[in-house]
């Protein structure tokens, strides 16, 4: 039985990986010594929702409340859900369980807040349940629990920043809640409702607060980045006292104006993504691409609602390539969805030869309750799934390492993460954070978290490459 509540950093050894839920609890921001309303805090899930509990955090903080380590220290645990797959459910569950076993005052916010009725069948006694971004309702829960604390202001400061639970030198930015898409397979629309942008000003306000907090990297993050300002027909608002549009490219041309990396996450794979792309080969963001295609073959890609087909998506993909030859793109599909044919699924693996994706990720279909998908007829048996699963994994390991060899002897600007007793983990534009492989520099201890130096690539493996520092720092 746990005393304490845990950390855990999911960290992929494999190019092909499972994606998993994260648990996290960071101690930067930590204030265990006062006796004010003392709050014990787990985030589960993916990066958004990290970033919901980074704003909780902020405002408990600033209102005065201590963030506590430890069950036994806490006057009241929050746990911040997710409820994406079964998997995570039955994670979020667990530890609602654990928490109400070590605490016994518990509330629960996040993704799996919206089955208030799920959650009190198995846990009758959690204090209160709310949804997902709803950072209101539970600081407003949390006061009605545990009386707001006397605010000391020189005690109790808060960066302008907020509390950041990534370490000091990335940061994920949010740019909008929500998702206009009904994918058959996914429940997140509603969980979290419809695409709502955050204005524009409001973002960058942000971006450069991120910056001037030692932040070298944004890591831009939404449902579906590419449809930012959709919702507000990318309506103009203003930045430094400049007109700027709701919309993914001139979001994107300011943020390159900071002079920090910024990487895409979660692109959908439309047409105006092809505009991007000069700005990666401009070097004013990062040349990389996180699109998860989830499918190749046209007619699963129907059933799952999702746009593309495998022919234009191979030719974008080379266009892309020859307008900036650096890019890095990375992917997540899903196997053994309802109905998938053995052709169909072999199609998934040429299209897998054909578009040489750098790195990919890859989910066996497994049904969500509440998600349309699980009506489709013909589901597919489990080993079937397996099976298709591991054929896959063969196929994409022997791309992404042949991908990664032909990096040896380049050399890249790469930002150190942290240092074992190994050396420096770094990362380049390549390696996004947490879910992409690291470049080891073996023997460098000298250096601290956020350095960026130049590396030459000496080795590589099918997820990992190795470097040495190059001889010109410039
Ligand atoms: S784009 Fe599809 S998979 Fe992504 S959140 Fe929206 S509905 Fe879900």
């Amino acid at each position: 039985m746990a005393s304490a509540m845990t950390v855990k950093i999911h960290t992929p050894k494999q190019t092909t990986t499972m994606e998993i839920p994260v648990k996290t609890l960071s101690s930067d921001f930590m204030n265990s010594g006062g006796s004010n309303g003392r709050i014990g805090f787990i985030s589960l899930g993916c990066p958004k929702n990290l970033v919901d509990s980074e704003r909780i955090l902020t405002q408990l903080r600033t209102e005065g409340y201590d963030v506590v380590p430890s069950y036994e220290n806490a006057d009241l645990v929050i746990v911040n859900t997710c409820g994406f797959i079964d998997s995570a459910v039955t994670e979020s569950l667990d530890t609602i369980g654990e928490a109400l076993a070590e605490n016994g005052k518990v509330i629960v916010t996040g993704c799996l807040g919206v089955k208030e009725d799920e959650i009190r069948q198995v846990h009758p006694n959690v204090l209160a349940v709310t949804g997902p971004h709803a950072y209101e309702s539970v600081v407003e829960q949390v006061h009605q629990f545990l009386p707001k604390p006397l605010h000391n202001p020189f005690l109790h400061l808060v960066p302008d920043h907020g509390i950041k639970l990534t370490p000091r030198h990335f940061a994920y930015l949010k740019i909008s809640e929500g998702c206009n898409h009904r994918c058959t397979f996914c429940i997140i629309p509603s969980m979290r409702g419809d695409l709502v942008s955050r204005p524009v000003g409001e973002v960058l306000n942000e971006a450069k607060r991120l910056k001037a907090a030692g932040v070298n990297e944004l890591l831009v993050i939404s449902q579906d980045t590419s449809a930012y300002g959709v919702d507000v027909k990318y309506k103009i608002d203003f930045w430094d006292g400049m007109p700027v549009k709701t919309h993914m490219q001139q979001l994107c041309e300011k943020l390159g104006e900071l002079g920090i990396w910024v990487r895409l996450h979660y692109v959908y794979p439309y047409p105006h993504v092809d505009d991007l792309i000069p700005l990666m080969a401009q070097g004013k963001i990062l040349p990389y691409l996180d699109i998860p295609f989830q499918h190749a073959n046209k007619r699963i890609l129907r059933l799952m609602k999702r746009p593309g087909s495998a022919d234009r998506t191979i030719e974008r993909i080379k266009k892309w390539r020859e307008m900036c030859p650096d890019l890095v793109i990375r992917s997540t599909f899903i196997v053994g969805f309802p109905g998938e044919t053995e052709e169909e699924f072999e199609e998934l693996l040429q299209f897998l030869e054909d578009a040489q994706l750098d790195r990919v990720g890859c989910f066996k279909y497994s049904p969500v309750a509440g998600a349309t998908a699980n009506q489709l007829p013909n589901p597919i048996d489990e080993s079937v799934k397996e099976d298709r699963l591991q054929r896959f994994m063969q196929v994409q390991s022997v791309i992404s390492a042949q991908r990664l060899q032909a990096r040896i002897g380049n050399e890249y600007y790469v930002m150190v993460d942290e240092v074992t007793s190994e050396g420096a983990v770094a990362r380049s534009f390549g390696e996004a954070p947490e879910i992409d492989g690291v470049i080891h520099i073996n023997n460098e201890h000298d250096l601290v978290p956020g350095t960026r130096l130049w590396v030459e690539i000496i080795h590589a493996d099918e997820h990992d490459l190795w470097a040495v520092p190059s001889e010109e720092q410039d």
